[in-house]
């Protein structure tokens, strides 16, 4: 089972997945384009921005990378900066421009756009 967000594999027997909570779908299934548009400082601006990007229809996923490694016991994955945000946001593909103007409105300061 893959996520469309993380694009982590799991084991067949799980249904969402265990970073994002999306749920997962077989890998011939996945070919709606999920994009990591940036990072977010803290939980109430992630929150905020999901429920923002819902609202104008724009399907938005928060996931917190410090969390999941945290659980699982990995280092730190290398792209982490110390200082950087803790959240990260992902949109499917074809809302990527949209979204990022939406974040920069409602944000500002408090999400960093990922480098491309
Ligand atoms: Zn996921």
């Amino acid at each position: 089972m893959l996520c469309p967000v993380c694009k982590k594999n799991w084991d067949e027997n799980t249904t969402q997945c265990p970073i994002c909570g999306l749920d997962l779908t077989t890998e011939e299934e996945d070919k709606d384009e999920w994009i990591i548009l940036g990072d977010i400082d803290d939980r109430v601006s992630a929150d905020f921005a999901k429920e923002t990007l819902n609202t104008h229809g724009i399907p938005a996923v928060i996931f917190s990378r410090s969390g999941f490694f945290g659980n699982i016991g990995l280092p730190l994955h290398p792209f982490y900066k110390p200082g950087g945000g803790i959240f990260d946001i992902a949109v499917q593909g074809e809302f990527r421009e949209e979204a990022i103007e939406i974040l920069d409105i409602i944000l500002g300061d408090h999400w960093h756009r990922k480098e491309k």
